[in-house]
């Protein structure tokens, strides 16, 4: 089963309260590519990078099934560049510098042994891109899903709503979730976004875990409490990553199936933020997940009387 994830490969500069990286492997497609790799091969990657992007966390991102045929390298220009400022509670940052760089004129294109891919992970990136990479599949792939982010609402926000016509499952954060509705209640926020075009819509809501909406139902998933979240940075991608992996290994898109998704995406997640960048996510083994993903069931297992 093969899956394609498009998005950025970058450099990030992070500030949590703990500490503070300059010059960090980042970038949506990174993150994604990392956590993805566990459920399924190959990982099909599209995007960008500059003549600075490390020769080694290619070859890391190789090793574990990610084929880069889709990856087009510019000599002569930097990769694209994050940098951000997260909050004392760690569930929000601050955008410091956003270098478009490579990014700037990127032309995805779709390579040809890339077609006919069942699963599409579109990463965080310009919706405009996102598009194109819709559209050059010549057969509509089984399950589109896409991540986004404040960013692109403010600057891009119609080509955000036309790549949301062609998808069917968001995902975005709380706050991103009442900017795109105008609504503060999540649950009107759930209809509004779903009427614009994907039928499945999920809210992460950082530690305190992730929603999913569909039609009249919804199912919650906790955040596993943690003794310490080091770096939230790329928790998104990392859930997203394992949310469409589970998928694609599974070959199952039912809606009972993704509330298990949902649980394989947060446990990768919470691996991501003990370690600064993608670091961790090179460190965790299958009998790691496993062991996670039990931890999950017991958090929210419980028996009751009712007298
Ligand atoms: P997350 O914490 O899951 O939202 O993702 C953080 C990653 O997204 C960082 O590694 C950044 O390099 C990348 N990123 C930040 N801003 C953007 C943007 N506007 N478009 C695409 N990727 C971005």
């Amino acid at each position: 089963m093969s899956l394609i994830t498009v998005g950025t490969m970058a450099f990030d500069a992070i500030e949590t309260p703990f500490g503070k990286v300059d010059k960090i492997v980042g970038g949506s497609a990174t993150y994604v590519a990392y956590a993805a790799s566990n459920f399924v091969k190959p990982v099909q990657q599209i995007s960008i990078i500059g003549y600075d992007f490390p020769e080694e966390e290619i070859a890391e991102l190789k090793k574990r099934g990610v084929v880069i045929d889709g990856v087009e390298v510019v000599p002569d220009k930097k990769s694209f560049f994050w940098s951000g400022r997260y909050h004392i509670d760690m569930n929000s940052r601050d955008t410091l510098i956003t270098d478009l760089n490579v990014l700037e004129d990127f032309n995805p294109i779709v390579p040809d042994s890339y077609q006919g891919s069942e699963f599409l992970m579109l990463g965080n990136l310009m919706p405009k891109l996102q598009l194109s990479v819709i559209n050059q599949l010549k057969v509509r792939p089984k399950l589109i899903v896409m991540d986004t982010m404040n960013f692109w609402m403010d600057i891009a926000l119609d080509d955000l709503k036309e790549v949301l016509k062609k998808v069917d499952v968001l995902l975005v954060n709380d706050g991103e979730a009442r900017q795109l509705s105008g609504e503060v209640s999540l649950v009107k926020a759930a209809r509004k976004i779903i009427a614009m075009g994907p039928k499945f819509l999920i809210i992460k809501k950082g530690e305190h875990g992730a929603l999913l909406f569909h039609e009249n139902h919804v199912f919650f998933a906790p955040a596993l409490p943690l003794e310490e979240v080091f770096d939230p940075t790329g928790a998104g991608d990392t859930f997203a990553g394992g949310f469409i992996g589970h998928l694609a290994k599974t070959k199952d898109i039912s809606f009972e199936n993704m509330k298990t998704a949902i649980i394989v995406g947060s446990a990768m997640a919470s691996f991501c933020v003990e370690k600064f960048g993608p670091e961790r996510m090179k460190e965790i083994t299958k009998e790691d997940i496993n062991e996670r993903i039990a931890e999950f069931v017991r958090l929210v297992n419980f028996d009751i009387d009712l007298v």
